[in-house]
C-alpha cells in the first residue's frame, strides 16, 4: 500500500521487526555467512543493487544502519543514501567525491563555516580553488563560472543570514555548463523539500539536527542521484566514514516523529518571528514570515513548511547589551548545534561572519541566532520580552 510520508516513517523498517517495535541494534564487524558461496552471492547482489542492504562486513553497515538508510532513501526519493558519523562527514564526502586537482568550486557565501574552511583552506593543498558567490544575486554565480568549475555547492537557506535562493535556476545553470551540484539541506530536511527530485546531484542533511531531534547523537546523510553514484561510491570506500549502529538506532527513533516536530517548530517559530519583527531594536528577522518579501517568495516556491532556526539582526551601539539580552534568556540554552526539541540562542560574533564577502553587516549591527524549540510559544515570547529590555 502506498502511504504518505507521515505514515511511512512510522511504519517502515517493520521488515526487521521480531519481538520489538523498532529494529534491534545489530553491532558487528564480522558478518557470518552460511557458506563461502553465500559471501559471493551477497557481493554480487550489492553490485547489482547498490541501494539494497546486502552487507558482507561491518563497514558496509548492519540491519540497523540499513533500516535508517531505507527510510532516508524513500524520503529523499533518490538513488542511494550514504550515512556518515556526523553531518560534516557528509559534506566532506560530497565534496571530495567530485573534485580533483585543478578544479574550481563555487560555494554560496552564506555557507556553514566549517564547509568554508574545508573548501577555502584545506582543498588548497590539492590545488583546488574555491570561489564564493552572493546568495542574493544569481548573476554573481553565473559570472564566476569558468570551464574549470566542477561543483556548485549550495546551502539553503544560508547559515546565520538565511537567504533563500532560486534553486531551479541554479540547477539549470549548472546543467547547461556540465557542473555537478550539491546542497546542504539540514534546515529543511526532505520532509520540506526534496533536492534530488528537484535536480541536485547530491543532498546533505546533518542527522544531528532534526532527524535525531533530541540533541544526544550525531550523524549525517548524503543522498545522491545515479549520475554521481560511481564517484561517491569509490570515495566512500576509501574514507571509512561510517555511522555506528547505536547512533543509527537513536536517529531512527528520532525520525519517527520528524513530521510532528517539524510542524510544531514551524508554528512556534512563525509566532516568534512575527513577535520579534515588531520590536524596535530588531531590524531584521531572517525567517520566511513576511509575505511579499523576496526571501518569502523563494521559500514558498520550494518548501512545504519551515523549521525552527532563525536569525535576528539587532541594531545597538552597545554590543554588551546585545550579549546581555542573549544571556538573560531563561528558556534558551547557549550552545552550538540545533534541531533538538529545546530552544537555543547564540550571539554570532563578527569573527565567525568575518570571512564572508557579501554580508554587509554595519558597525552597530549584530546577529543573534535562535533555535525555536517545542516549548509553549507563549512562554518563549514572555522570555524574549523580558530579555529584550536589556538592549540599549
Ligand atoms: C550542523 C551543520 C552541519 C554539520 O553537522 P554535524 O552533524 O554537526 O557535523 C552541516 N551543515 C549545516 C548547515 C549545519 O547546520
Amino acid at each position: 500500500m502506498k502511504t504518505s510520508l507521515r505514515t511511512f516513517i512510522k511504519h517502515t523498517a517493520k521488515d526487521f521487526r521480531n519481538q520489538s517495535v523498532n529494529p534491534p541494534v545489530v553491532r558487528a564487524s564480522t558478518i557470518i555467512f552460511k557458506s563461502l558461496q553465500e559471501i559471493e552471492k551477497t557481493e554480487k547482489r550489492y553490485l547489482k543493487d547498490p541501494k539494497s542492504g546486502n552487507f558482507n562486513y561491518g563497514r558496509q553497515g548492519t540491519t540497523t544502519t540499513y533500516a535508517l538508510q531505507k527510510i532516508l532513501q524513500e524520503m529523499e526519493e533518490c538513488y542511494k543514501v550514504y550515512l556518515t558519523p556526523t553531518g560534516f562527514g557528509a559534506v566532506f564526502l560530497a565534496v571530495l567525491s567530485i573534485v580533483k586537482p585543478g578544479d574550481e568550486i563555487l560555494v554560496t557565501d552564506s555557507v556553514y563555516s566549517p564547509t568554508r574552511l574545508l573548501v577555502q583552506d584545506y582543498l588548497k593543498k590539492f590545488n583546488i580553488t574555491s570561489k564564493f558567490y552572493d546568495p542574493k544575486n544569481l548573476n554573481d554565480l553565473k559570472n564566476q563560472i569558468t570551464n574549470k568549475t566542477k561543483l556548485i555547492f549550495v546551502e539553503n537557506p544560508g547559515s546565520n543570514t538565511f537567504e533563500f535562493q532560486d534553486l531551479r535556476k541554479i540547477i539549470s545553470l549548472a546543467k547547461k555548463n556540465k557542473i555537478y551540484t550539491a546542497i546542504d539541506n539540514t534546515w529543511g530536511t526532505p520532509y520540506l523539500i526534496k533536492p534530488i527530485k528537484l535536480g541536485f546531484d547530491m543532498s546533505i542533511v546533518s542527522a544531528t539536527k532534526y532527524y535525531s531531534g533530541h540533541s544526544d547523537v550525531m550523524g549525517g546523510s548524503l543522498a545522491i542521484n545515479k549520475k554521481v553514484f560511481k564517484l561517491v561510491e569509490s570515495a566512500n570506500r576509501v574514507t571509512g566514514l561510517r555511522l555506528s549502529p547505536d547512533d543509527a538506532y537513536l536517529i531512527l527513533r528520532g525520525i519517527r516523529t520528524l513530521d510532528v516536530r517539524m510542524d510544531k517548530h514551524h508554528i512556534n517559530a512563525l509566532k516568534i518571528a512575527k513577535f520579534l519583527s515588531k520590536q524596535k531594536k530588531v531590524i531584521n528577522v531572517f525567517y520566511p514570515y513576511k509575505k511579499g518579501s523576496k526571501n518569502y517568495q523563494m521559500w514558498k516556491k520550494y518548501y512545504s513548511g519551515a523549521s525552527g532556526l532563525m536569525g535576528l539582526k539587532i541594531k545597538s551601539k552597545n554590543k554588551n547589551s546585545v550579549k546581555s539580552f542573549v544571556n538573560s534568556l531563561k528558556l534558551f540554552g547557549y550552545g552550538y548545534s540545533w534541531g533538538g526539541f529545546e530552544s537555543l540562542a547564540l550571539y554570532q560574533n563578527k569573527k565567525q561572519l568575518g570571512a564572508r564577502q557579501f554580508t554587509n553587516l554595519k558597525k552597530n549591527e549584530h546577529i543573534v541566532r535562535l533555535h525555536i524549540g517545542l516549548e509553549d510559544s507563549k512562554d518563549i515570547i514572555n522570555d524574549l520580552k523580558q530579555a529584550l529590555k536589556k538592549i540599549k
